[in-house]
C-alpha cells in the first residue's frame, strides 16, 4: 500500500527536479505493482539442481523447480543416461541432514535469481 501514496506524492507534491529521484521508487513500486499481477516464472538448470546436463527448468516456486528436476531425472534415469544415474546415486547419498542443508540452499539460490523476461 505504501507504494500507492509513494505515487500520489510523486504527482501532487515533487519539483520536476526531484522527479528524478522518486521516479526509481516510483518505478520500482510500478514494476512491483505489475509483478503482483503476472506470474513469476523463475529458471534453473538440471546441473544447477544437482543433475548432470543443461536442460532448463522454469517454475515458480522452488518446489516446483525440485520436482520438475526430479521428473526430468528420473526419467533420463530410467532411459539409462549414466550421467544422471550418477547424480542421483550422488544424492541418494545424502543423509537427510545434508539433504535438507542442500535443499535449503538451493532454495536460497532460487531466490535470489532474476524472474525470466
Ligand atoms: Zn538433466
Amino acid at each position: 500500500m505504501a507504494c500507492i501514496f509513494v505515487y500520489w506524492d510523486y504527482h501532487l507534491h515533487y519539483s520536476f527536479k526531484e522527479m528524478g529521484i522518486i521516479s526509481k521508487v516510483v518505478r520500482s513500486c510500478l514494476l512491483k505493482f505489475k509483478s503482483q499481477n503476472r506470474t513469476i516464472m523463475k529458471t534453473m538448470t538440471c546441473k544447477q539442481l544437482g543433475g548432470a546436463c543443461d536442460k532448463k527448468f522454469h517454475a515458480e516456486t522452488f518446489e516446483e523447480m525440485a520436482e520438475k528436476s526430479k521428473n526430468h531425472g528420473m526419467e533420463m534415469a530410467k532411459k539409462g543416461d549414466k550421467k544422471h544415474l550418477k547424480a542421483m546415486a550422488k544424492m541418494k547419498d545424502m543423509s537427510q541432514e545434508d539433504m535438507q542443508e542442500w535443499f535449503g540452499k538451493k532454495k536460497k539460490e532460487f531466490e535470489a535469481l532474476p524472474a525470466d523476461e
